[in-house]
C-alpha cells in the first residue's frame, strides 16, 4: 500500500511526462508535468487520445486520426509530442505494456538537449570555417612576403658580388642572413597552416642518401666553425645509398634540429649519428641522433617542446629568436615519414633529439657505390676532432692504455647492469678515445654499442659490449704480437 502511494507520488511530481493509456488510444492519466507541458486541463486531457499527442504517428493526411495502435510507438523512441496549441517539441520515450493492450509512458522532453546539439554543430561548423579562413589568410600572406624577401636577397647578392668596401659587405652579409632568416620563418607558417589544413603531403622520390647528408653537414659546418664548436658527424655505411622519400623534409627534420643545437651550444660540440635499425623488403628504418652540450631544457619544459608556438622561455626569443613552430612541425614530419622523435637533455649539461623514420629503398644495383669527397672526409674530421683529454695521449696497446681500457670497459659493464645508462655512455665515448687508433676496426661495434646504450636495452647493449670487448681484445693481441 505504501510502496504504491509512493509510485503514484513519484509519478506525479517527476519532471518527465507520465500517461497511462487504454488499448484504444485513451488517456486515462496524465501527471503534472504532462498536463503543464501539453497545455489540457486535467479533463480535458482524460477525455482526449494518445493519437492527438502523438499526431506524427496516427494523424492522416486529410487531418483525421488513425486507430491508435501501441506498436506504432516504441520503447527508447525519439519522436515528437504536440501541444492543445498545435505546438509540438521532441521527446524521448519509456514504454511499460500492459498485458490488455493499454500501458503508460514516461517521456522525456529533450528540446533542451536538442538544442544544445544543434548548436554545438553550428559552433563547430562556424570555427571550421574560421580555420579554414584563416589557414588560407595564412597561406596567401607568407606566400605573399616569400616574393619581396626573395627580392631583396636576389638584389643584395647581385649588389655584394661587386662591392669591395669591406664594411659594405658586411653590411649586405647582414641584410642576407636577415632575409634567410625571414624565409625560414614564412617558410614554417606556411608548413604549419598546410598541416593544420590537413594539405600537406609528402613528394615520394629517389635521392642519394650521401648527398643529402653531405649538404646537410655542409650547411651547418659554417656555423660551427664560427662558434668554434666540434662537429661529430657518425653514418653507418650500409644505409643504401639509393633511398625513396621526401629528401626536402628529410632534410628539413635534420636541420631544424641541427640549427637548434648550433644556436644553444656556445661550448663543446654538435654531433650526428645516423644508422640503419632495421630493413624489411624495400623499407629501412634509419634512426638519426642529434647531440649537443649546449644549455639543455629542463624536464618541464620538455613536455612542451613539441606543441606549437612554444618556446621554453619567452626570453629565449628575445635572445635567440624563432616562432616556436620549428619542433611541432619536425615531429609533424616525422610521424608522417611512420617514425617517433624524442628528446632527453639536462639543463646545463646539453640535449639529445632522437628519431626515426622509414623510407623505401632505391635501386641500389651498383654495388661501388660512390662515397662523396665530403663524406670519407667526415670519418677522418670525426677522429681528429675528438676532445685532447688524457685518454688521447695513450697510444693503442701500449701498458697504460692496456689497463685503462680494462678499466673502463669493466666499469662499463657494471654500468649497463645497473642501468646507469649516462654514465655507461660516457664509458662508451672514453672507449671510443682509447682506442681511436683503431678506429676503423672498431668504428661499427662502437656505434652499436653506443645505439644499443642510447635506447637503454639491456639485452643488446650487453651483446654489443661482448662484440666491442671481444673486437678489443683481439686488436690487443695483434698488437703484443707486433711489438
Ligand atoms: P623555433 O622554430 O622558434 O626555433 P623550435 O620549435 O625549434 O622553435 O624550438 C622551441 C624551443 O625549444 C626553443 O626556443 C628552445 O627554447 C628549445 N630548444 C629546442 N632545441 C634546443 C636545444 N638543442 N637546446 C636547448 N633548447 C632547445
Amino acid at each position: 500500500m505504501k510502496r504504491e502511494r509512493m509510485n503514484a507520488g513519484v509519478a506525479e511530481e517527476t519532471v518527465e511526462l507520465v500517461l497511462a493509456f487504454e488499448r484504444d488510444g485513451g488517456i486515462s492519466y496524465g501527471n503534472r508535468s504532462a498536463l503543464e507541458k501539453l497545455g489540457y486541463a486535467q479533463e480535458e486531457l482524460l477525455s482526449g487520445s494518445m493519437c492527438e499527442v502523438f499526431r506524427q504517428e496516427f494523424q492522416r493526411e486529410d487531418g483525421s486520426y488513425a486507430d491508435f495502435d501501441r506498436t506504432l510507438l516504441k520503447d527508447g523512441q525519439e519522436t515528437v509530442m504536440y501541444r492543445k496549441n498545435n505546438a509540438c517539441f521532441p521527446v524521448m520515450l519509456r514504454l511499460f505494456e500492459d498485458e490488455d493492450g493499454g500501458g503508460y509512458l514516461m517521456a522525456e522532453d529533450i528540446a533542451y538537449r536538442k538544442n544544445t546539439d544543434v548548436r554545438i554543430r553550428q559552433l563547430k561548423e562556424e570555427e571550421e570555417a574560421n580555420q579554414k579562413a584563416r589557414n588560407e589568410f595564412t597561406a596567401n600572406v607568407t606566400h605573399e612576403l616569400r616574393t619581396p624577401v626573395n627580392g631583396i636577397k636576389g638584389h643584395v647578392t647581385a649588389l655584394s658580388e661587386n662591392v669591395q668596401d669591406a664594411e659594405v659587405k658586411k653590411t649586405l652579409d647582414i641584410i642576407l642572413y636577415c632575409c634567410d632568416n625571414m624565409s625560414a620563418i614564412i617558410n614554417n607558417i606556411l608548413d604549419f597552416s598546410k598541416m593544420e589544413a590537413g594539405k600537406f603531403t609528402l613528394e615520394d622520390k629517389e635521392f642519394d642518401f650521401y648527398n643529402m647528408m653531405d649538404q646537410i653537414v655542409a650547411t651547418h659546418t659554417v656555423a660551427i666553425n664560427k662558434k668554434e664548436l666540434q662537429f661529430r658527424v657518425h653514418i653507418d655505411e650500409t644505409i643504401p645509398q639509393r633511398l625513396i622519400g621526401d629528401e626536402l623534409r628529410v632534410g628539413q627534420i635534420l636541420n631544424n634540429l641541427l640549427s637548434n643545437a648550433v644556436k644553444f651550444t656556445t661550448v663543446g660540440q654538435v654531433s650526428v649519428d645516423v644508422s640503419r635499425t632495421m630493413q624489411t623488403g624495400d623499407e629501412v628504418e634509419l634512426f638519426f641522433m642529434v647531440r649537443d652540450s649546449g644549455i639543455g631544457i629542463s624536464i618541464e619544459e620538455q613536455d612542451k617542446l613539441f606543441q606549437s608556438f612554444k618556446q621554453v622561455d619567452a626570453s629565449i626569443t628575445r635572445r635567440f629568436g624563432g616562432t616556436g613552430l620549428g619542433l611541432s612541425i619536425t615531429k609533424q614530419l616525422v610521424e608522417m615519414m611512420n617514425g617517433t622523435i624524442h628528446v632527453e637533455s639536462e639543463k646545463g649539461k646539453g640535449s639529445c633529439f632522437s628519431f626515426s623514420i622509414r623510407l623505401r629503398t632505391g635501386d641500389n644495383m651498383d654495388e661501388s657505390r660512390d662515397m662523396s669527397e665530403t663524406y670519407r672526409n667526415w670519418n677522418h674530421l670525426t677522429g681528429s676532432m675528438e676532445e685532447v683529454g688524457q685518454e688521447e695521449r695513450l697510444t693503442f696497446g701500449t701498458k697504460e692504455n692496456r689497463e685503462e681500457l680494462k678499466k673502463r670497459l669493466e666499469k662499463l659493464v657494471l654500468s649497463i647492469e645497473l642501468s646507469s645508462w649516462e654514465k655507461a655512455e660516457t664509458l662508451a665515448q672514453t672507449i671510443k678515445t682509447l682506442t681511436k687508433d683503431r678506429e676503423s676496426e672498431l668504428k661499427r661495434p662502437i656505434l652499436q654499442m653506443e645505439m644499443a646504450l642510447r635506447k637503454e636495452n639491456y639485452e643488446k647493449s650487453i651483446a654489443a659490449y661482448e662484440n666491442v670487448k671481444a673486437t678489443i681484445t683481439a686488436l690487443l693481441e695483434d698488437a703484443v704480437e707486433v711489438r
